[in-house]
């Protein structure tokens, strides 16, 4: 059982059944829309009346709309309800060591506008131009942006909205969430792009992934990074540094410099740099080079030899980082996001073999699942910063 931490448990307030119930009609909407209050009282062990009022509430304050009429079991055909999603409400940013992905969201976190631009190794420069863009997605949806959310590769205190530290261009100390909150007059949440995709992954992933209670995802990308989803939550650590499992040593002479300048590091063999440097020695000087990590999967997936095996290695690799999280946390399951999750048919044994034989019997396994976010993971990451501040519990557990 977990111990009351004193410090941060309040004592109940009256309205704090009514909290809980709201949250719980909520998402019994926003998973099972669309539905009726009678099909919500049924299921959530609620009365009529009561999920007639938190409806009413919801639907107040813009979560929740009605939607036409249901099949009838007798009597009159019941209302059904769903998210409201008419209008964009966040604004997500991705920030990666090459671009910079801007894109607003409705609440069930469809995409609805997205625009992207090279990434400037001068923080100024990209905080201009994610500001002068988002001004204007924020102004075109007519103050229904309620939020933006922000991910970024490296290391972040979402508690003061601070990049601690960005390796791919030094940034330090970065006050991105001030200095884009003071632009524009919205709130701005902040996150490590893996934690971000960890968050997308609980509220918007599959239901294997979703439903557990531990897992860890694994972001591969110019960098590896993971976000460990403990007990339903992002788990942080001190200043928000955990998770930083790309850096844990696996070997020497990887065929890359980590990000961190070392060649040692998990990142260093695993990451889609990696992957590419391994496919330029397999092809040989004069093979012309592919111009990146998408033309490598798509080189494979088309059948090139040499790609392929640069695949099967780079996920060889990253199987052997997978197994220690494994062997380490137990979690229910370990999701792969990221562009590799598109080879998933290329990498799945070798990832899986590698898992299987390192893991010995006896000690605990975990699914092995590529994430279902799509193309832009990170993307989705940031906008789940925003949502899913909309469908948690409002109270401190
Ligand atoms: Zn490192």
């Amino acid at each position: 059982m977990r111990r009351l931490d004193l410090r941060k448990t309040q004592a109940a307030r009256l309205n704090t059944i009514r909290d809980i119930n709201r949250q719980i009609v909520l998402n019994y909407i926003r998973e099972r829309e669309p539905i009726s209050r009678a099909e919500i009282a049924r299921e959530a062990d609620l009365q009529r009346s009561t999920i007639s009022a938190i409806v009413e509430a919801l639907t107040a304050e813009g979560l929740v709309e009605e939607v036409g009429e249901g099949e009838s079991t007798g009597g009159r055909r019941p209302t059904l309800l769903r998210l409201r999603t008419k209008e964009a409400i966040a604004i997500g940013v991705a920030i990666t060591p090459t671009c910079t992905t801007v894109a607003t969201s409705d609440l069930a976190g469809r995409i609805v506008e997205q625009t992207e631009f090279l990434t400037d190794p001068n923080p100024e420069q990209t905080l201009a131009e994610v500001i002068a863009v988002t001004r204007e997605f924020s102004a075109r949806n007519g103050g229904s942006i309620e939020a933006v959310g922000v991910s970024l590769p490296g290391l972040v205190d979402p508690s003061t909205g601070t990049a601690v530290y960005v390796p791919y261009f030094k940034w330090r100390d970065i006050p991105i969430a001030r200095t884009i909150s003071s632009a524009l007059g919205l709130p701005v949440i902040i996150d490590n792009d893996a934690n971000a995709v960890a968050l997308a992954e609980l509220w918007f992933g599959r239901p294997e992934v979703s439903d557990a209670r531990d897992f860890i995802l694994v972001l591969v990308a110019e960098g590896v990074g993971t976000g460990i989803i403990f007990d339903g939550q992002v788990y942080r650590g001190q200043r928000g540094a955990a998770g930083e499992f790309g850096h844990m040593v696996i070997g020497t002479n990887a065929p890359v410099s980590c990000s961190c300048g070392s060649r040692d590091c998990w990142e260093a063999f695993s990451s889609e740099r990696a992957a590419v440097a391994r496919y330029m020695e397999l092809a040989g000087v004069n093979r012309v080079a592919p111009l990146g990590f998408r033309e490598l999967v798509d080189a494979a997936l088309l059948g090139e030899a040499e790609a392929r095996a640069a695949l099967v290695e780079t996920a060889r690799c990253l199987g052997v980082g997978i197994s220690n999280l494994v062997v380490g946390f137990s979690p229910e399951a370990v999701v792969v996001g990221g562009e590799i999750a598109r080879a998933w048919p290329l990498v799945e044994n070798a990832l899986t073999e590698t898992i299987e034989h390192s893991v010995r019997r006896g000690l605990p396994s975990a699914k092995i699942l590529p994430s279902t976010l799509g193309e832009k993971p990170t993307l989705r990451g940031a906008l789940s910063l925003v949502l899913a501040g909309k469908f948690a519990a409002a109270f401190a557990a």
